[in-house]
């Protein structure tokens, strides 16, 4: 992303929405509406003084909720542009409140709290669809407790835990006492390949059986408290290069064992906060109830809240589970049924990352056959060379 922000022929316009689109492939005509960020892109160098001086403090959506960030805010660490942006709903600078430290503090004088916005009319050859997918909302299905037991989470919030730069930088912890977890149970399909009311979709997600089996590795990596950990599968599914082998492998832990059986409910102690799996292994035909310091939902992907708006103004339908149709005349699932329309990722339905990434390239692909005649040069910027006569000077390289 840092690269394509640097790329001297390529604007990257955030915080924008496509309003206005008509045409035909090769010469489309197109509307963005730019949403105000209150933050000139031109004058903000990202320097972080006004966030530090600003009062608000609210939940930090990057972190799942689990940091929490200010009213004035970069979206998060290496967003492009590192622009910061005012979330207007928070901010205290209104009709009746008098809040205006990041105006004082901003040197740059980058901040506009009458910033309208603007909209801009487009030229286009041709448009890939990339907007990925949104995360399945797991307190729909109510007999796994999550949003009413502390220690069940999402998969997404493990990530995030174990992320070196997220909310713990990097450790486990059980939320309701934030001491490590010994006993984690990992459970798959919450909201795939469902059936009945709290089923969520009919589909597999795709990436979560590889998913848990990673975060299984990467538990035991940074936690040696780990005593044991265990993965409630209905089957796994390990489809892609070297998946198999990294599934074999982490079968040798002696920590994790793989449970196939789709858990009928979690049940919370209220005192201890310690959770019961109850579920029926079907290799063995026993019915267990098993207990657990911590579970972590494995959620499936839903496509994209934007789609529906996104899909009328380019003309194009839906399919059932709200993901973009492709045509299957052209034998691909890079084409839309409009010419000049290509898609990408999980737009389209759910993709892992390589997946994502193999699609992304050979839409490119097909969308150059529009602009190639109006190839652009590439701007290279002459870098003049350093006159070494001078006095010496020390440079410091980072990453
Ligand atoms: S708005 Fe001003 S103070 Fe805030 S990060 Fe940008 S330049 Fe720094
Ligand atoms: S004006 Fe708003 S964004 Fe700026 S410091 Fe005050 S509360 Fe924060």
């Amino acid at each position: 992303m840092l690269d394509a922000g640097r790329h001297p022929n390529i604007e990257i316009m955030t915080h924008s929405e496509l309003t206005y689109f008509e045409g035909k492939a090769g010469n489309f005509r197109a509307t963005i509406k730019r949403h105000p960020r209150y933050v000139s892109e031109e004058l903000c160098t990202g320097c972080g003084q006004c966030v530090e001086d600003c009062p608000v403090v609210v939940p930090n959506d990057f972190e799942v909720g689990m940091g929490a960030r200010k009213a004035i805010y970069s979206p998060f660490a290496q967003a492009v542009p590192y622009t910061h942006i005012i979330d207007r709903e928070n901010c205290l600078n209104g009709e009746f409140l008098v809040c205006n430290n990041c105006v004082n503090s901003c040197d740059r004088n980058a901040i506009n709290f009458d910033d309208p916005g603007e909209e801009i009319n487009l030229d286009i050859g041709s448009v890939i669809v990339a907007t990925g997918f949104d995360v399945y909302d797991a307190t729909a299905i109510s007999s796994y407790g999550y949003g009413l037991y502390d220690n069940v989470l999402t998969n997404m919030e493990l990530e995030r835990m174990l992320n070196a730069s997220g909310p713990t930088r990097g450790h486990i912890i059980r939320p309701s006492d934030r001491k490590v977890p010994k006993k984690i149970a990992f459970i798959q399909c919450v909201g795939s390949r469902g059936e009945g009311k709290e089923a969520g979709c009919q589909y597999c997600s795709r990436f979560c059986c590889m998913n848990a089996v990673k975060d299984c590795m990467l538990v035991k990596q940074h936690e040696s408290e780990i005593e044991e950990m265990a993965v409630f599968y209905i089957d796994m599914r390990a489809a892609g290069k070297g998946f198999e082998e990294f599934y074999q492998r982490s079968l040798e832990v002696p920590e994790l064992k793989y449970i196939r059986g789709r858990p009928s409910k979690i049940v919370e102690d209220p005192k201890t906060k310690d959770l019961t799996v109850y579920v029926e292994d079907v290799e063995t035909g026993k019915i267990g109830r098993i207990k657990f310091d911590m579970a972590v939902l494995s959620t499936g992907a839903i496509a994209s809240k934007s789609n529906k708006k996104l899909a009328e103004v380019l003309g194009i339908d839906l399919d059932e589970n709200g993901f973009l149709k492709t045509d299957a005349k052209y034998g691909s699932p890079l084409h839309t049924p409009r010419e000049g329309i290509y898609i990408c990722g999980c737009a389209a339905g759910v993709n892992d990352i390589s997946d994502s990434v193999a699609q992304g390239s050979g839409a490119a692909a097909e969308a150059e056959k529009y602009v190639a005649k109006v190839r652009i040069e590439e701007v290279k910027e002459e870098i003049p060379p350093l006159d070494i006569n001078g006095p010496p000077r020390i440079g410091v390289f980072i990453c």
